[in-house]
């Protein structure tokens, strides 16, 4: 294990591709996060989908959640 968070933050790791819900295409992770603001949970996390274009937020949630 390598990095260490502030406490009360975990670091969530977004796919980096995901399936368009629309056409089934594939969309990318256009959200990008720095060493020092990883992402947690409650973060917005963009996709565009490649084939139809479609853009996608989700919001990062805590996986030790349930
Ligand atoms: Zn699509």
């Amino acid at each position: 294990m390598t990095g260490s968070y502030p406490s009360g933050r975990r670091s969530i790791i977004p796919d980096p591709v995901i399936v368009c819900v629309d056409c089934g295409g594939r969309a990318h992770l256009l959200t990008s996060w720095s060493d020092e603001d990883p992402p947690a949970a409650g973060d917005l996390a963009v996709y565009r989908c490649a084939d139809c274009l479609d853009r996608w937020d989700l919001v990062l949630e805590d996986p030790t959640e349930d």
